[in-house]
C-alpha cells in the first residue's frame, strides 16, 4: 500500500508543492500549525526516524529543510521537527520533516 505521501508525491492526492529534486519534495503542510508548515518528504518511503534513515538522506533533508526556510523568507528564524512513532506524534507513517516558521514558537512543545 503507498503511504499518503507516496500518493501525493505521485499526484493522486493534491497539494501545494514548494520544492523538490530527485531524492526529496516538500509541500505545504493541509493543516498548518504556523504561517509558514512545510514537510520535507524523502521519495523513499522510510517509515520513521527510527527505521534505516542514512546519514546522507538525513543530511540532504536538513540541507533543503534551510533552503526551504530561506526561500519562504524565514529570515528571523525557524523551527525544524521530525516526529517519531506514537510518543514522537507522528500520524503518518512515511519519515518527514516539518520546517515551522513566520511567529516565534513557544518551548517546550506539548
Ligand atoms: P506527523 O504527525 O509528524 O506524522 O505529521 C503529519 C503531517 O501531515 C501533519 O502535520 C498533517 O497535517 C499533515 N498532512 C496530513 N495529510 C496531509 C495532506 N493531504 N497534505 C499535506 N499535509 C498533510
Amino acid at each position: 500500500m503507498p503511504t499518503l505521501f507516496e500518493r501525493i508525491m505521485d499526484g493522486e492526492i493534491p497539494s501545494d508543492q514548494v520544492y523538490e529534486d530527485e531524492i526529496c519534495v516538500v509541500f505545504r503542510d493541509v493543516a498548518p500549525q504556523a504561517p509558514t508548515h512545510v514537510l520535507v518528504v524523502p521519495r523513499t518511503p522510510i517509515q520513521s526516524l527510527a527505521d534505516g534513515l542514512n546519514a546522507a538522506l538525513a543530511g540532504h533533508l536538513l540541507v533543503v529543510a534551510n533552503k526551504v526556510a530561506q526561500q519562504e523568507g524565514l529570515s528571523d528564524g525557524y523551527r525544524v521537527v521530525i516526529n517519531c512513532g506514537a510518543d514522537g506524534g507522528q500520524s503518518v507513517d512515511h519519515l518527514h520533516v516539518h520546517v515551522l516558521g513566520g511567529r516565534a514558537l513557544g518551548w517546550p512543545p506539548g
